[in-house]
């Protein structure tokens, strides 16, 4: 079952009659989005190149946690992917699990190869460098998000854990009382959640809704590079490489030069379209403009009949646009 809670779609899993699960379900991060998008279209710094493969990383772990955690079965409410700011500091909470009397916070990695803890201290084996201190940043996260809790005045215990779900992962010198979840303790950690009895009352929702309301948008986090539409190049860019342009195959399909992906013109217009709005927030959609921003497609007709199937038109002579549906 859907449903609609401002800007966020809530998906409500009903299993047996005791399970109740609200999630808001993850989405590929807007700033990697913008990232492929710039990286396929203009020469790109090698900075922005290495953060393109830490974000891609990063959401395949995320992703790969979400699937360990369906085989939860308490009654509890997950919120996915939560930016928040408390005391004018913006932290982000890969994972919240509300149950009856806790909250569990986890922050997830991917990271992969061999590391060793010193203390405060992490570094990579491989290359020798330190790297931010993960615990930290949960703690730090921890301690925020249960200054707020406060603020909205719910006493629930928040627990923070810290969750590797790469296998390939190492960590050396580990003491066994840091709130860590390594990839082979994931299933017991999720059975003993699941062993816990946990009802869910209309206080744990309206929190849940209200940290939803909390949710911040647009990332302080983001390290997007300067650009322009005349700085990019023009042309549908495919969606499984983000690196090589379409070009059609026949009337219907079009076929990525540099993989080989296909996909049928409407399908790639309205998504090139969404790509140029993700872009240009501030551009009207016209079918000049997706004409010439689709380039591949030669035939301005299909655009303009592509535009009106999936699009609101709104008639203001010749400064007609096209609206996103709702
Ligand atoms: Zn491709």
């Amino acid at each position: 079952m859907l449903k609609q809670i401002g800007r966020f779609t809530i998906v409500l899993k009903q299993r047996k009659e005791v399970l109740l699960l609200i999630i808001k379900t993850r989405t590929i991060p807007a700033e990697l989005e913008l990232l492929r998008y710039l990286k396929g279209r203009k020469k790109v710094s090698e900075k922005i190149e290495n953060k393109i493969i830490t974000l891609e990383k990063g959401y395949i772990g995320e992703t790969m946690f979400d699937q360990r955690m369906e085989a939860l079965s308490l009654e509890c409410l997950i919120i996915d992917d939560l930016l928040l700011e408390t005391n004018d500091t913006h932290y982000q909470i890969d994972s919240i699990l509300t149950a009856q009397r806790k909250i569990h916070i986890f922050e997830v990695k991917n990271f992969e190869g061999d590391y060793v803890v010193n203390g405060d201290c992490w570094h990579s084996l491989s290359s020798g460098k330190e790297i931010k201190n993960p615990l930290l940043q949960l703690s730090r996260c921890e301690s925020l998000f249960r200054q707020l809790l406060h603020q909205l005045g719910s006493n629930l215990i928040v627990e923070g854990h810290l969750v590797f779900m790469n296998p390939e992962f190492y960590l050396y010198q580990v003491p066994p009382n840091l709130p860590i979840i390594f990839p082979s303790q994931l299933t017991r950690f999720i059975g003993s959640l699941n062993a816990q009895p946990s009802r869910m009352t209309e206080r744990h929702q309206v929190l849940a809704k209200k940290l939803l309301s909390l949710h911040i948008k647009k990332s302080p986090f983001s390290i997007v590079p300067e650009y322009n539409f005349d700085g990019l190049e023009r042309g549908i860019l495919c969606s499984v490489c983000w690196s090589g342009f379409m070009e059609s195959e026949s009337q219907y399909k079009l076929v990525c030069r540099k993989c080989g992906g296909a996909e049928d013109i409407e399908t790639a217009v309205i998504r090139s379209t969404k790509e140029l709005n993700q872009l240009f927030p501030n551009m009207r959609i016209t079918t000049k403009t997706v004409f010439d921003w689709c380039k591949t497609v030669k035939d301005k007709r299909t655009i303009r009949r592509i535009l009106a199937n999936n699009y609101n038109y709104v008639s203001l002579g010749k400064h007609s646009y096209y609206e996103f549906k709702e």
